[in-house]
């Protein structure tokens, strides 16, 4: 029979490449260092920024209409291997995937300075969520709570009707659709807090979102996704 010690039982493949991970780690050296990224973007809303926009720059948008949310924290842009990671945990159910976006969300939050006092899990609409069987925002949440000593709470703010495909609609409409789908209980709520999400797309609904809890209160308000996607034509 062959003999395991406790460490080779304990290491996880890496998810990725199924090289040997370090203890307590779910990728290998090599795959977490190739993670893309996102150092050059907007300190506000994290849209990654072109080379030539000097760093520490907003971005176009907020700037011409800052957003309800105080600032985002995004670790890296939505490319290979996240946009992998994230529809196989999304649309396959891949709770390891979520696990392991979970952790690297919690790694980046956990390096700043944090000071918020609950994490609430960006709602997904009652219709979506029984499809789907789970909000994978409130997986992550699970997560980053405990690695962040920070509780979560998932029925503060919710969520009451179904957006329109948001990667189509104009600005205009994605803001009318988003802008009524949020309730939140405040008396319920600390004045700091940040919403967890997988992906910032175009950041109407955390848009929406944060003004929403604004408008019950909040005066902090911080989005805490895995990945952002660049502006629609932009690379
Ligand atoms: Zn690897
Ligand atoms: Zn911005």
């Amino acid at each position: 029979m062959r003999a395991f010690s406790i460490q080779s039982l304990m290491r996880q493949p890496c998810r990725l490449c199924h090289a040997p991970t370090l203890p307590g780690r779910s990728l290998c050296q090599q795959c977490q260092d190739a993670l893309p990224h996102l150092e050059h973007a907007c300190p506000c809303c994290a849209l990654p920024l072109d080379e030539r926009t000097p760093p520490g720059s907003l971005c176009g948008e907020c700037l011409a209409d800052p957003p309800a949310f105080d600032r985002a924290r995004v670790p890296f842009r939505y490319r290979e291997p996240l946009n992998h990671l994230v529809s196989r945990f999304k649309y396959h159910r891949g709770l390891s995937d979520g696990r392991l976006l979970g952790e690297l969300l919690a790694e980046h939050t956990a390096g700043t300075r944090v000071s918020v006092e609950l994490l609430l899990p960006m709602p997904l609409h009652p219709a979506r969520l029984r499809g789907r069987g789970f909000n994978q925002a409130a997986e992550l949440a699970r997560v980053v709570s405990p690695a962040c000593g920070i509780p979560w709470r998932s029925n503060l703010l919710t969520r009451q009707k179904q957006g329109a495909s948001q990667r189509e609609a104009d600005r205009k409409t994605r803001l009318r659709n988003v802008r009524s789908a949020f309730r939140c209980q405040a008396r319920d709520l600390p004045s700091r807090v940040a919403i967890i999400d997988d992906v910032i797309t175009t950041g109407a609904t955390a848009r929406a979102a944060a003004a929403c809890l604004k408008k019950a209160g909040v005066d902090w308000v911080e989005i805490w996704a895995v990945a952002r996607t660049p502006r629609p034509g932009d690379t």
